[in-house]
């Protein structure tokens, strides 16, 4: 069983089903000693797919307040090669951006093969924030989770993996991290009214979340359900999902490598024949 749940596509979501403080039986050191062997896996697998240019990873990043996107972001950055790895924030539209459908900003940020791109946010906010917030008639967003699961198909079938995290934390836990952010003076800066206020949607959003995942778990695109109330098990959700999603992918890249790597040896030999050197 992996570390964080995979919603089975045409499964209907209820998260109250799913646990934000498992932990699968580890405690923190286990995690992060599992955690430190995925990410030597993780850095190998990279460099062959930066290398083989075969295939591109996005890693959709979504949850509440306080659930621990930058948190989770930055730990994946901190195993991965910058190289080949580019972060992407999406908050509120600009009136450009606005003034285009809801996938025009998404689409053009999405990795090319070889790179590595993760969402702090996404697409999936013109589901949840827009519906929660009633920024856009009911006419409009309904029709957006077969957009987005269309959208998603495009990139799978033009060689992207696609992982999708939707970081799970308690109503409780988001509480603790609130507060915690007004006792220590040097979180202080990330406080604002607005997440108590909405704190206040929480059941809104949970509904939002829930049709979210039900809706756009597919085949190609399923959603992770990744328990993220213990920050250091959340990160080894993640780390273990992306190690699963790049190792299948290995033998195809190495065979591409040997490849490019003999006709670079023919080319060599050729070149010092005619040269004599
Ligand atoms: P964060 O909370 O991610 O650290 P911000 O405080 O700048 O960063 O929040 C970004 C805000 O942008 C969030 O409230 C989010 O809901 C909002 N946002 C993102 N995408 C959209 C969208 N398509 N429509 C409306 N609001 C959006």
């Amino acid at each position: 069983m992996p570390y964080a749940w995979i919603v089975e596509p045409g499964s209907k979501v209820k998260l109250s089903d799913y646990d934000p403080d498992h932990i699968e039986g580890l405690d923190k050191e286990q995690g992060r000693a599992k955690l430190a062997k995925l990410a030597t896996e993780i850095e190998e697998l990279q460099e062959l797919m930066y290398a083989a240019k075969q295939t591109a990873l996005l890693c959709v990043f979504q949850g509440r307040d306080t659930a621990g996107k930058d948190g989770a972001i930055n730990k994946v950055l901190s195993y991965t090669n910058v190289q080949g790895c580019r972060v992407n924030y999406f908050k509120v539209p600009t009136p450009e951006e606005a003034s285009h459908d809801f996938l025009w900003r998404v689409h053009k940020l999405t990795p090319g093969v070889g790179g590595i791109t993760l969402f702090n946010r996404s697409h999936y906010e013109d589901v949840v924030v827009v519906r929660v917030h009633d920024l856009a008639p009911k006419e409009v967003w309904k029709d957006r989770y077969d957009e987005i699961n269309s959208f998603e198909a495009l990139l799978a079938r033009s060689n992207t993996v696609i992982l999708k995290f939707y970081l799970h934390i308690g109503k409780d836990e988001q509480r603790e991290r609130l507060l915690d952010r007004e006792k220590d003076d040097t979180k202080a800066w990330k406080l604002s009214v607005g997440d108590w206020k909405e704190r206040e949607l929480w059941d809104d959003y949970t509904e939002a979340y829930e049709d979210a995942l039900t809706k756009c778990s597919t085949e190609h695109a399923p959603w992770r359900i990744v328990p993220a109330n213990h920050k250091w098990f959340r990160d080894l959700a993640v780390a273990e999902a992306i190690r699963d999603a790049l190792k299948p992918h290995r033998k195809e890249w190495m065979k591409h490598l040997e490849e490019i790597g003999r006709n670079a040896k023919a080319e060599l030999a050729a070149y010092r024949k005619g040269s004599e050197l």
